[in-house]
């Protein structure tokens, strides 16, 4: 028997949001598994890469776009957007005025990228991640309210929301999977 040929996807996924909720701590747990606290702010642009054997037949590059040093400036440009596939959303579950800043993001990236045309030019699906859950746990910040997370995600376009902890790695790999099969169903 002659099993089927390995198809392989290149996403691109862009990680947005305010300055420190936690974007490239995100992306460093998910791509290398480490965390740390040494705050160090890059700039320009950076990308990782992780490739998922998502099923016998399909792996998964995923291309994750950190922005960066550029967040004071509240939008991306187009270029930076340019193909990409996915997106996340991050705000800091301590910090209310970092979610304030959810809504901006969104815009920006439904405003400035599409769906290419295979897909038919639609939006990008975007999944909202409410990260340092770890210090809800330890008293900080107020409790998230599911139903209203639900709804806000409905009335602003969000594929989903989890709440993610880039120190204790959790749900970042569910958040990122829920992505994928998103994309991986468009195809
Ligand atoms: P960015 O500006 O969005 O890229 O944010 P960073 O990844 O640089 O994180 C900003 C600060 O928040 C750093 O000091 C991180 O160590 C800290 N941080 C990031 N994620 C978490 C988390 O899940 N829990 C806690 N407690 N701190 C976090
Ligand atoms: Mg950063």
């Amino acid at each position: 028997m002659s099993r089927p040929p390995t198809r392989e996807y290149l996403y691109k996924i862009l990680v947005v949001g305010d300055l420190g909720t936690g974007k490239t701590s995100i992306i460093r747990r998910y791509v290398h598994n480490i965390f740390s606290t040494n705050y160090k702010s890059t700039i320009g642009v950076d990308f990782a890469l992780k490739v998922i054997q998502w099923s016998p037949e399909i792996i998964v590059r995923l291309q994750l776009w950190d922005i960066a040093g550029q967040e004071r400036f509240g939008n991306m440009t187009r270029v930076y957007y340019k193909e990409a596939l996915g997106a996340f959303v991050v705000y800091d579950v301590t910090r209310p005025q970092t979610f304030e800043g959810v809504t901006k993001w969104k815009q920006d990236l439904d405003s400035k990228v599409a769906l290419p045309e295979p897909w038919g030019g639609g939006r990008i699906p975007v999944v909202l991640l409410a990260n340092k859950s770890d210090l809800l746990q330890e008293g900080h910040g107020q409790p998230i309210n599911q139903l209203e997370m639900d709804d806000f995600c409905r009335q602003n376009g969000f594929a989903s929301w989890f709440d993610t902890s880039a120190k204790d790695n959790s749900n970042i790999d569910e958040a990122a999977r829920y992505l994928i099969q998103t994309i991986v169903s468009l195809e």
